[in-house]
């Protein structure tokens, strides 16, 4: 019988009437929701007890032992609980074993059936809410939360292992991935909409620290600061402004990081370049600063079909330090005006100029020493990125000048949830929680809970 009224779900009158009581009996708005909310999720409870009770009744046929063959014979009811995202369920249901007493689990054909593991005490819809709310905010809080949202009692460190757990998982589906893409197989490209295809695509990297615990499982010893590898993957697109202005917008953003070298990083971004479909852009942008290591990663994924920016930023930045080293007083008015002068003809189509200006410093034996090192070393940096540094070229093909994107994507994700007071990691830790919430920035946290249908939402929201 399907659940059709109340009675199904509460057999006892009493139970219903206190609830009922309660509802009566609230004075303000907020208390009467209160009660109707928490009426809502007892009747919830109701609904599922009842079906689950209604599904243990259904009589099937006991399956095979798996080692000898024989049919499973029934050893009565038990009784199972498990925490849901609307309380503690309780239900009772077959067991069966092996007539010839064969090891092994009990056999629970209707918790097979529910997809429910023989040691599971959570339903997976709760471990996803747990996990969703971790990836966003210290797991503390996460829990705090959850039970100000649903009186439900998640402990932080029950978080925690759920985002180990599911981390693993992860982890383990883009090992397979990078696999298959090391044997030479074809990586499916994401879909993407008709307009998405036809933008040009930018690829940025940039590095950011982040705190780790010497050695793992205790709190002692000195910080150690490691480098997590980020590359933000776009389509630049335009969009118009409340003011009217068309404004640059990114648009299919995915975000790639990595805990560990250069030659670890760049399977993860050519896989990632490869599912945003990199060869079949109309165009390719590469963006970084200085940093060599990325510029190994453009050399050996995209140098052959990618025009590369260098920062304006931070090569701005390095005229400023050629111009501390030519004059005697940085902060003077000349130094200022030098370095204004340099900077616009590097902005505006005269890098060339600025190069040979450079050179001609160096051959003139004003300057030993420090300065002269300053000097040579910015003319290296200029000569080594003297295709980057053609401005007003990238600004007629409407490519960004800079990596403020990626910079922005680097506080975001990992500045906000890794970098708290007094947060430090072990690596396997780190790792676990990292990868979950590229997942979500990525719109791909949803499918790492296949049980979990999300009828209204078909999406995690984007940051
Ligand atoms: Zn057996």
């Amino acid at each position: 019988m399907i659940v059709a009224s109340i009675e199904q779900i509460c057999p006892d009158q009493q139970e219903w009437l206190e609830q009922c009581e309660l509802l009566v009996k609230a004075e303000s708005l907020p208390a009467i929701v209160w009660v109707a909310m928490q009426m809502g999720l007892w009747i919830a409870r109701g609904i599922v007890e009842a079906e689950l009770k209604r599904r243990a009744r259904v009589i099937g046929e006991w399956s095979k032992c798996q080692q000898c063959g024989h049919k499973l014979q029934s050893k009565g009811w038990r009784e199972r609980q498990i925490e849901t995202v609307i309380g503690k369920i309780n239900w009772n249901r077959r067991v069966g074993r092996c007539p010839k007493g064969c090891r092994g689990h009990l056999a629970v054909p209707l918790d097979e059936a529910l997809g429910i593991a023989p040691n599971q005490s959570s339903s997976e819809e709760l471990m996803r809410l747990g996990c969703l709310l971790s990836v966003v905010m210290p797991y503390e809080l996460a829990s705090w939360l959850l039970g100000q949202w649903s009186g439900l009692s998640v402990s932080s460190s029950t978080l925690w292992n759920w985002v180990q757990t599911k981390g693993r998982q992860a982890q383990a589906e883009i090992e397979l991935q990078l696999q298959s893409q090391a044997q030479g197989q074809v990586v499916k490209p994401d879909p993407l909409s008709a307009i998405e295809s036809v933008l040009p695509l930018a690829i940025a990297a940039d590095g950011v620290m982040v705190p780790f615990r010497p050695v793992a499982n205790t709190p002692k010893g000195k910080t150690q600061w490691q480098e997590i590898k980020i590359a933000l993957l776009t389509r630049l697109g335009s969009g118009i402004n409340r003011a009217g202005v068309t404004v640059p917008q990114l648009l299919n953003r995915r975000l790639v990081a990595v805990l560990g070298d250069i030659d670890k990083f760049i399977p993860h971004i050519q896989l990632e370049a490869r599912r945003q479909a990199f060869d079949s852009a109309s165009q390719v942008v590469w963006l970084s600063d200085g940093g060599k290591g990325f510029w190994r990663v453009y050399h050996t994924c995209f140098a052959h079909c990618t025009v590369a920016v260098l920062d304006f930023y931070h090569a701005a930045g390095h005229l400023w330090r050629a111009t501390a080293a030519i004059f005697t007083s940085p902060r003077s008015a000349d130094a200022r005006a030098w370095f204004v002068r340099w900077r616009h003809q590097l902005r505006h189509g005269q890098d060339a100029l600025v190069l040979a200006s450079l050179t001609r410093l160096i051959n003139t034996d004003l300057f030993t020493g420090n300065s002269l090192a300053t000097l040579l070393q910015v003319q290296a940096y200029f000569q080594r990125h003297h295709h980057h540094i053609r401005y007003q070229h990238f600004e007629q093909l409407q490519l960004p000048l800079g990596s403020g994107m990626i910079e922005s994507a680097c506080k975001w994700l990992i500045q906000q949830r890794f970098k708290g007071v007094g947060m430090r990691w072990s690596e396997s830790g780190f790792n676990n929680l990292l990868i979950l919430r590229v997942a979500w920035v990525n719109q791909r946290f949803d499918p790492l809970f296949p049980n979990v249908t999300l009828p209204v939402h078909p999406h995690s929201p984007i940051p």
